[in-house]
């Protein structure tokens, strides 16, 4: 799971994030929502230790992120992230966008990377397009491989920051479908998202952040269906 404790962060003179507590329990799905500007990614990317934070503390596992000794590549082995924008290598096949990192982090074999590969492209969908290029996918496709690509890692924790919000409306469906099999299977996961559907029926809790501050929190009927604060209410009537 994932402790998050009086996380700061700022940019020169400005505070983005103010005192963050939270934790995603291990198993759990935490879906963290929000308007434009309010810190989510920031406070994701912090996670993984992407951004430095200037106080507070976030331990990951086993692993204490914002100790001065943590083994940073140690740990983000063990954490997956997907992106709004699929991060894929374009130049490479599918198959290879999936093996290269096990080959040179975990330094498997070509043979052993591409099996896991494969059993990963399989469970969302696309073994069948494997030989393909990343421009020759719809973007519902790529967002699939870039999950399948994080999942070859065996990690204990992903992190998704806004993964459909690129793809066309037909595709979305097909991600988050992807998501709640994994959410299913038991994966723990942070998500960064305006999809309250998806949110509402997979999430174990939500997490409302307003201008760097949790300003709300609790399972998804109550934050997103029954809100207390008049910050939740309006940001939500906003998005629904
Ligand atoms: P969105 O919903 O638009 O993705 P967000 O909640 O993810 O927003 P962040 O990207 O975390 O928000 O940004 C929070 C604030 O921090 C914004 O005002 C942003 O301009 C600022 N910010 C983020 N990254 C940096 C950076 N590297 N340098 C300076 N300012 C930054
Ligand atoms: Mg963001």
């Amino acid at each position: 799971g994932v402790v998050i404790e009086g996380l700061h962060k700022s940019f020169g003179e400005v505070e983005v994030l103010k005192g963050i507590d939270m934790s995603v329990e291990p198993g759990q799905v935490v879906c963290l929502i929000g308007a434009s500007g309010s810190g989510k990614s920031t406070l994701l990317r912090c996670v993984n230790r992407l951004e430095d934070p200037d106080a507070g503390s976030i331990t990951v596992g086993e692993f204490d992120a914002t100790h001065a000794d943590v083994n940073l590549d140690a740990m983000r082995q063990h954490i997956g992230m997907v992106f709004q924008q699929f991060n894929l290598f374009p130049h490479l096949s599918v198959l290879e966008n999936c093996t290269i990192t096990p080959r040179r982090v975990l330094k498997h074999s070509r043979e052993k990377a591409e099996a896991e590969a494969l059993h990963q492209l399989d469970l969302v969908g696309l073994k069948h397009l494997a030989q393909r290029r990343p421009a020759q996918l719809s973007g519902g496709q790529q967002q699939r491989v870039a999950i399948a690509r994080a999942l070859t890692m065996q990690p204990n924790l992903m992190l998704f920051d806004e993964p459909t919000s690129a793809l066309d409306p037909e595709t979305v469906g097909e991600v988050l479908s992807i998501m709640r099999d994994l959410a299913r299977a038991g994966m723990t996961m942070l998500v960064v998202t305006h999809e309250m559907g998806f949110a509402r029926e997979v999430a174990d809790r939500v997490v409302f952040l307003d201008q760097g501050l949790v300003v709300e929190e609790g399972p998804a009927e109550q934050v997103i269906g029954a809100p207390t604060q008049p910050r939740t209410q309006d940001f939500l009537r906003r998005v629904l």
